[in-house]
């Protein structure tokens, strides 16, 4: 592992931080933002600080303990999530953690962002999981998070916020941009109508323009048929979304229609004929 310049990752941090607050992903002193600058020396955030007003010299390194090597000020309680990325993660360099309110919302409603809405999504982000609650600031947290670092790039924390990670500073900051970019989208989008999937017989070429990228993890698969690219139910898959009965309801709208449900067809379509009929009797 390369080392990193402390005092100009220090800054880059302040940066971040303030743009994190300029655009409402954190209020007060939340959130929290480290950067693993060698093996052993990670640089992170105080706690009790806004992050939209940190100064260089306030940012604390700490060990993969979490134990301060130097700084004047306690890091944040939620370090040790960090920490868990760090280890999990041996290829990740920056952790960075804020409540964005869209996407703190969907996790409030218990939701992660899983549909293939957006391509840029789908190549950059992948599937975001939803994380258990876990009381803020216990080991709970850590451990709510370790099944999801092998396989995503970004998770959101129940009743809590988001959390995102990269190979530098500025990867796992975008990340988070981009967690909030779709948590939005997703949310005017209901309110809109009921957003539309991007169809599954194309979600394979997301999936390599994503490979051909590098980009690993988990991306959002076809609600018909369970798979990214290689659609079961054919061509006509557009599966709507607008609440969790129309997810069902898209699901058999687009499987092959089972005899079942082709009997069921044709009794509306004669019923619907004689109401039409009947109607336009004089
Ligand atoms: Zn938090």
């Amino acid at each position: 592992m390369d080392n990193l310049n402390a005092f100009q990752v220090k800054r880059e941090i302040c940066e971040i931080g303030r743009r994190m607050y300029e655009r409402n992903y954190v209020a007060a002193n939340d959130g929290n933002i480290s950067v693993r600058i060698s093996d052993r020396e990670i640089l992170t955030t105080p706690t009790g600080v806004s992050k939209g007003f940190m100064t260089p010299e306030m940012i604390v390194c700490v060990d993969m303990d979490g134990k301060v090597i130097s700084g004047s000020l306690k890091p944040s309680s939620e370090l040790k999530m960090h920490l868990r990325v760090y280890r999990e993660r041996p290829d990740v360099r920056s952790v960075v953690h804020a409540h964005p309110i869209t996407a703190t919302a969907f996790s409030v409603c218990g939701m992660g962002l899983d549909k293939a809405f957006m391509p840029e999504l789908v190549v950059t982000l992948g599937v975001v999981p939803l994380a258990d609650y876990a009381t803020p600031g216990t080991t709970e947290v850590p451990d709510s998070i370790t099944q999801y670092l092998k396989d995503y790039n970004a998770v959101l924390l129940a009743h809590h916020g988001a959390l995102t990670w990269g190979k530098d500073l500025m990867e796992a900051y975008f990340r988070l941009e981009s967690v909030e970019f779709s948590a939005q989208i997703v949310w005017k989008a209901r309110m809109i109508g009921s957003p539309n999937q991007i169809p599954c017989e194309k979600l394979g070429e997301l999936v390599k323009i994503r490979e051909s990228m590098g980009i690993h993890g988990v991306v959002p698969t076809c609600d018909a048929c369970g798979v990214s690219g290689s659609c079961a139910a054919g061509a006509s898959n557009t599966a709507r979304i607008g609440s969790a009965s129309s997810v069902s309801a898209a699901r058999s709208s687009t499987a092959q229609p089972s005899p079942a449900a082709s009997e069921l067809e044709d009794i509306v379509a004669r019923v619907t004929e004689r109401v039409v009929a009947a109607l336009h009797k004089p």
